[in-house]
């Protein structure tokens, strides 16, 4: 049986298994047979720039290829949270990723078991309670009961995601919209004719759940 194996990482390998399971589940996410569409190409090109390093340290804790901080870096978080990536881990333990990551500050935010404080603008905090769950609590009024599940994801959801992504922009100006086009619509030109090349069909081909026993597509 196949795990998500939960950050913070001790190894390289580990951190190479959760990079790979991710691209993996960001590929279910297309619709069935769907093939890979470009946007799909630019997130999986982007992710794989902040994709695990080992240094040349296999036995040590994976590095992120592109920033200065311990594998995943906050790119990788954010895609993780927008995608709702299954991760077995503890809200403990999301802060604690989170602290590596540079999201959380060590100085100004909390994060031990049983004790959690986070936010810039609006504090937030959540304490382990005798219920067997979090209270969690807000400067902004809210109050509420979570699990440790759902505190992780409200947790990692508030801190690692970029601003909401959709739409792309908020305020739409026609004059840039139009001078942006023409060259948009040229490389989707390109695109979909380079798919038809023999290359770009297997590589296609990786990006499509198969039928079983349907050839490659
Ligand atoms: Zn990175």
């Amino acid at each position: 049986m196949v795990e998500i194996p939960a950050p913070p990482f001790e190894r390289y390998a580990e951190g190479r298994h959760f990079h790979r399971l991710l691209l993996l589940y960001l590929r279910e996410l297309k619709g069935a047979g769907e093939p890979v569409g470009f946007h799909q190409y630019l997130l999986v090109g982007l992710l794989n720039v902040h994709a695990p390093a080992s240094g040349g340290a296999g036995d040590r804790p994976p590095g992120c290829s592109a920033c200065s901080v311990r594998y995943p870096c906050r790119t990788v978080l954010a895609a993780v949270s927008d995608s709702y990536f299954p991760v077995p881990w503890t809200a403990v333990a999301v802060g604690g990723c989170l602290l590596d990551a540079g999201v959380l500050d060590p100085e100004y935010d909390t994060v031990q078991p049983g004790r959690l404080v986070w936010g810039r603008k609006v504090r937030q905090s959540a304490t382990w309670s005798a219920s067997g769950r979090w209270r969690w609590q807000s400067d902004a009024g809210g109050r509420e009961y979570y699990t440790d599940e759902q505190l992780a994801g409200l947790l990692l959801i508030e801190t690692a995601r970029g601003r909401y992504p959709y739409h792309f922009v908020s305020d739409e100006i026609e004059d840039e919209v139009a001078a942006l086009r023409p060259a948009a619509a040229e490389r989707l030109t390109t695109w979909e004719r380079g798919l038809g090349t023999p290359v770009w069909r297997e590589e296609r081909r990786f990006g499509v759940p198969r039928q079983r026993g349907a050839p490659p597509r």
